[in-house]
């Protein structure tokens, strides 16, 4: 349920709005937006919805009360109308600008992070991405770096500028690493980590979630509801590709979940064409998809030398691969954005069904 503020209510209006809440033992959210304040009922609303309706529909200041009908109350459209956007030294992701996160997938050395941090900054990555702590289908390959990992990423962040963003992978990392980066990345084997996600939700910087590769969207946003729940508004979805019966490409990239997720959440969407594929040719028709669909950026894997890599050396870009897509991205950009203003208003309402019952 959320409750829409009048415009000029006072404040005495909507704390009196809250105790009414906390006397049925719900919590409210607050959303200030540009014009009102908006609360957001989180809790076991089903049971005194109609009773509680009618009460606060009554309220001095009130000026609607709306029953949000999907399961995930905070990331859903419904309580947020505006785009979240999302501020990193100084690069906005979400403000309709392009975002390109690129980097390595492994951060090798001090001087291969530095190297392919220039070159990707001199080619228009907007946020530099590097793995540290890996998380690796076999115990016996490469497990990253860790935290002397996470040390040439800063330095490498300090030589270009560009905010930075890597993997964590369980509770007890989350300080280091929000230490050395910038966004945290929860990655797609951890998706539905619970404590991991409450974790991130607390440590006070903007998160990247990962679909999960057997994940519904509901169940992905559900994920997301933890992290915004637990206290952090700051999350961006990626879809990464989930797994399906096709064996050409590593992963099905599930494009749809573009304009969907723009429709359901007010949290903005990257979308991951090096994990989706797995190939490097594939990566750049790919991405230049997921802009054309509206994707406020992508994430990609590129290497010194991607032959020579240490992990997923097969989707990695070169640096000049990479400056070429990033040439082909803005300027297709630059296009869906001069089509229409607003790709995703469609007349009417849409009707969007959640498959899964769970
Ligand atoms: C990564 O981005 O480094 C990664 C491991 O991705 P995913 O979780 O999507 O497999
Ligand atoms: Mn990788």
């Amino acid at each position: 349920m959320i409750i829409v503020m009048a415009m000029g209510a006072t404040e005495q209006e909507a704390a009196n709005v809250r105790d009414q809440l906390h006397q049925y033992n719900l919590t409210p959210h607050d959303n200030y937006g540009t014009q009102r304040v908006v609360i957001a009922v989180l809790g076991d609303v089903a049971p005194v919805r109609d009773l509680l309706m009618g009460k606060l529909s009554v309220m001095p200041g009130v000026e609607s009360v709306t029953p949000i009908t999907r399961p995930f109350k905070l990331t859903s459209r419904e309580s947020h109308p505006e785009d979240t956007v999302i501020e990193v030294l100084g690069t906005k992701v979400g403000n309709g600008s392009l975002t390109i996160m690129a980097g390595p997938c492994s951060i090798e050395g001090r001087d291969m992070m530095i190297e392919t941090a220039q070159a990707v900054a001199k080619a228009g990555a907007t946020i530099l991405r590097g793995g540290a702590f890996k998380p690796r289908t076999s115990p016996y390959a490469f497990q990253g770096l860790g935290i002397e990992g996470l040390t040439y990423l800063a330095e490498a962040s300090k030589v270009t500028g560009l905010p930075t963003i890597t993997e964590v992978m369980e509770p007890s990392q989350v300080e280091v690493v929000a230490k050395h980066s910038d966004i945290l990345q929860v990655g797609t084997r951890n998706m539905q980590n619970y404590s991991l996600l409450t974790a991130v939700g607390k440590a006070g910087r903007p998160v990247m979630l990962k679909r999960g590769y057997g994940a519904t969207i509901e169940e992905w946003l559900m994920a997301a509801e933890y992290i915004v729940s637990s206290g952090n508004p700051h999350v961006i979805l990626c879809e990464r590709g989930i797994r399906t019966f096709e064996t050409y490409t590593r992963n099905t990239l599930d494009l749809t979940a573009v304009p969907l997720l723009h429709h359901l959440t007010h949290l903005p969407v990257v979308v991951d064409p090096s994990h989706a594929t797995g190939k490097r040719w594939l990566v750049k028709p790919m991405a230049l998809a997921a802009v054309a669909a509206g994707a406020d950026g992508i994430m990609v894997e590129v290497h010194p030398d991607p032959d020579q890599a240490r992990s997923d050396g097969e989707q990695s870009l070169t640096f000049d691969q990479f400056a070429d897509m990033a040439g082909a991205l803005y300027k297709i950009h630059e296009e869906v954005r001069t089509l229409s203003k607003d790709p995703f208003a469609m007349a009417g309402p849409i009707k969007v069904d959640g498959a899964s019952k769970h």
